[in-house]
């Protein structure tokens, strides 16, 4: 695989690293390390972070929030994370620029798609906050939507797991892992990869899914370098 413009999304959880909420700093720093290290080699790099580290609307829900006003403080979650980013690319010397799906100036600027590919072809790295803006979606139909937007080669799916397997590998120790699989199938057997929504807009527009664990320092370099580390998943 070679890529020129990659959109890689990042999960709130992740984010948490070893702490139970909110943003662990020596994961955070780790991630700018290897998002540096990917931007140095020439590749233009578009991100979606999530937000499940510090509210989640669907959770929200479930403890009497109303939903919407819960995806919103979920969206607004996705807006601290990719600040917390866009400050730790600064402290590596990696430019950088937010970008928010709903006006809030001066906290970011309002995304358009222009916007992003001109600040990724200056160099800078584009964090696309707020996800797609409105509720009942999720970073991951964010991601889709801006990697189709921005028209990136492939949506890299950083994660704790190397890869999709049959089954949870933490919870199953008979899983095996695929080394490649088709949006359809990933729907038919409802494996827990992106929700249907962000997978359904993947595979009707063609962007590969490239699913790889994010938490190991270097992965990222090894996967832009073509080392096969991972599960692609394609039409
Ligand atoms: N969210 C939303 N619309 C979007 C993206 C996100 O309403 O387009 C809200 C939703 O409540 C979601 C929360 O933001 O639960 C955090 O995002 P997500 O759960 O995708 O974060 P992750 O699981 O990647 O940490």
């Amino acid at each position: 695989m070679k890529f020129k413009r990659i959109l890689l999304k990042l999960s709130g959880e992740s984010l948490m690293g070893q702490k139970g909420y909110g943003i662990d700093e020596t994961r955070l720093a780790e991630y700018a390390q290897q998002i540096k290290e990917a931007a140095d080699m020439g590749i233009e790099i578009g991100i979606v972070i999530g937000g499940g580290n510090i509210f989640r609307g669907l959770t929200g829900a479930g403890k009497g929030f109303d939903r919407v006003k819960g995806d919103q403080m979920g969206m607004c979650a996705t807006v601290i994370n990719s600040l917390a980013l866009s400050s730790a690319l600064d402290a590596v010397g990696q430019k950088n620029r937010v970008l928010t799906a709903i006006r809030m100036e001066p906290i970011g600027e309002f995304y358009s798609k222009w916007k992003a590919i001109e600040a990724m072809q200056r160099g800078e790295v584009a964090i696309f906050s707020a996800g797609t803006g409105s509720p009942y979606f999720t970073t991951d139909t964010g991601s889709s939507l801006r990697g189709i937007e921005i028209e990136a080669d492939v949506m890299l799916k950083g994660t704790r797991v190397d890869g999709i397997y049959t089954a949870d590998p933490e919870k199953d120790p008979t899983a095996t892992k695929f080394h490649d699989i088709t949006y359809e199938e990933v729907i038919a057997r409802g494996l827990k990869v992106m929700d249907i929504t962000a997978t359904a807009m993947c595979m009707q527009n063609n962007l590969p899914i490239y699913v790889f664990n994010m938490d190991i320092v270097g992965n990222l370099k090894r996967v832009l370098s073509g080392e096969d580390i991972g599960t692609l998943v394609h039409n």
